[in-house]
């Protein structure tokens, strides 16, 4: 049987946002608002903004930033709440890695770790950003990463990536 969201004890999830089309500031600066009012949630942080170079795609520049909440919902269902956000903000699924107005991205669900065909956790390619694992590790730390390692000595294998914080 599932577990309806009141009866879990709540979990620390670390959620990734990025866009590059269009008005990128404020679509990241929206997202986390919206974040804050997921149903069963209570938002913790979100890091700085930062500015970074597409990787593995092409388009203008991205604004991402992390956001930490700590929810009682599943996995699965914060998934498909970030999915509904997406959507909302236009996003037009196309291939991987294509421009995007939003993107939002499960990056951590407590230690937990998950392989399922539409859920990976944590996600498949925290390890090799630098635009996930910068603003990761000024909200917390130097986590370690279920499965891959500690972000700070991850983060260190990125420095070909370009980052920059934006002023606020
Ligand atoms: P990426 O975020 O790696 O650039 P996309 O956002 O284009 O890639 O990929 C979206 C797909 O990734 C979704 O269909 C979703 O089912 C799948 N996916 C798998 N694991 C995760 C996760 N942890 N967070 C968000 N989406 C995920
Ligand atoms: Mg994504």
């Amino acid at each position: 049987m599932t577990t309806a969201s009141e009866e879990r004890d709540p979990v620390t999830a670390f959620i990734g946002v990025g866009a590059n089309l269009g008005f990128s500031r404020d679509a990241v600066l929206n997202a986390l608002a919206d974040l804050s009012r997921l149903p069963s949630t209570d938002f913790v942080a979100s890091s700085s903004l930062y500015r970074s170079a597409p990787v593995d795609g092409d388009g203008p520049d991205y604004v991402n930033a992390v956001a930490e909440v700590e929810t009682r919902m599943s996995a699965h269902e914060l998934l498909v709440a970030l999915q509904a956000i997406e959507t909302r903000y236009g996003r037009v699924r196309t291939t991987r890695n294509a421009p995007r107005t939003l993107d939002l991205d499960l990056l951590l669900y407590g230690d937990g770790m998950l392989k399922t065909p539409d859920l990976v956790v944590p996600h498949p390619r925290i390890a090799e950003r630098a635009f996930v694992l910068t603003p990761l590790i000024e909200l917390a730390g130097p986590v370690v990463i279920p499965g891959q390692g500690r972000a700070d000595t991850l983060v260190a294998r990125t420095t070909d990536q370009r980052i920059e914080r934006l002023e606020s």
